[in-house]
């Protein structure tokens, strides 16, 4: 799959069907890698498919000028259909090189297993259904699922269904996992005053950094409401109460085009578990609206259109 992503790239950028490829290289640190924007034809030789290509690169799309060429796993082709739907971007001005996907490898989740710290791992393999570790000569197996990111155990759609090259076989998902929402389940089953209890002590740790927003997709306003000053709706100050209106607003804006990518809590620098917000709205879009973001480039977005059914009076 590597070595064909390689060639189409070389291709694409020798015939001018595109300005940019934006795909994956190898990182400068152990197990990971990092987004390669290029134009230049000899770059191709450094793109990368392997189970730590966790970026949505989709989040690339508004910032380029010209056609792209873009490596998409399955989740990252419906970011760039919801962005197609809200005419951020034009169909013809993207390539989809789509990565039939079968997880992305959480390496907070491998050193846990092992014990060790990142940096004292010789080697992280899949095979197959097993993740292979090696660490001071001593190799172990486990099952994939316990590696795995928490988006990924509960992933619907690993293959790209919009693509123009599907660089390998369409793949099936690795089946819902108890794992995958079992901090959101956790959450549901404590009252509502423990539920603001918690997310009060998780936003008072919040940085503010903005690191959730600038890597997710479907945040793609030029200006975004923070950082309006008239009206300013939250204080610069990163207080808990202005932290939360920050993710429940932000939680509003992207209802219908998040695709559950798990990037904005992978972002974190202080592990706010951000996917419990995410993925519930994700949820709640699903059973009130049977929608489910990035499916149809053709339809409308969801919250540009209403029913004469709809549930509230005010709407009709
Ligand atoms: S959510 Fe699905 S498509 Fe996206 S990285 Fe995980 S397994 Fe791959
Ligand atoms: S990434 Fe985390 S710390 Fe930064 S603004 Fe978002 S929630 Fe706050
Ligand atoms: S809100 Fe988070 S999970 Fe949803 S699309 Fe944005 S980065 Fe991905």
């Amino acid at each position: 799959m590597e070595q064909r992503l390689r060639n189409e790239a070389q291709t694409l950028l020798e015939q001018g069907k595109v300005d940019y490829i934006v795909g994956f290289e190898p990182g400068s640190l152990k197990f990971t890698t990092t987004p390669l924007i290029t134009k230049d034809k000899s770059d191709t030789a450094r793109l990368v498919i392997n189970p730590f290509i966790v970026n949505n690169l989709a989040n690339f799309l508004t910032e380029l000028q010209g056609r792209v060429g873009i490596v998409a796993k399955g989740c990252d082709s419906r970011s760039i259909v919801s962005l197609i739907q809200d005419n951020k971007v034009a169909r013809e001005d993207v390539v989809i090189l789509g990565v039939p996907c079968p997880g992305i490898v959480d390496l907070s989740k491998v050193e846990k297993l092992v014990g060790k710290d990142r940096d004292e791992l010789d080697s992280v393999t899949r095979e197959g259904d097993k993740v292979v570790i090696t660490t001071d000569g001593r190799t172990d197996e486990f099952p994939i699922t316990e590696v795995l990111f928490d988006n990924c155990l509960g992933c619907e759609l690993p293959t790209p269904q919009e693509y123009d090259i599907l660089l390998g076989e369409p793949t099936s998902p690795v089946g819902e996992s108890a794992v995958s929402k079992a901090k959101i389940d956790q959450l549901k089953g404590v009252s509502p005053q423990e539920r603001w209890e918690f997310w009060k002590n998780e936003f008072s740790r919040c940085i503010r950094c903005y690191a959730c927003r600038n890597v997710c997709p479907a945040c793609f306003c030029r200006r975004c409401f923070v950082e309006e000053s008239e009206p300013q709706w939250v204080l610069p100050t990163p207080l808990w109460q202005d932290n939360l209106i920050f993710q429940v607003t932000r939680n509003i804006h992207v209802a219908g085009r998040c695709t559950d990518c798990g990037e904005c809590e992978r972002a974190c620098p202080v592990n706010i578990p951000l996917r419990s917000l995410t993925k519930e709205m994700y949820d709640i879009v699903g059973e009130l609206f049977q929608f489910k973001s990035g499916m149809d480039k053709d339809a409308a977005p969801l919250m540009t259109h209403y029913e004469q059914e709809e549930a509230e009076e005010f709407i009709r």
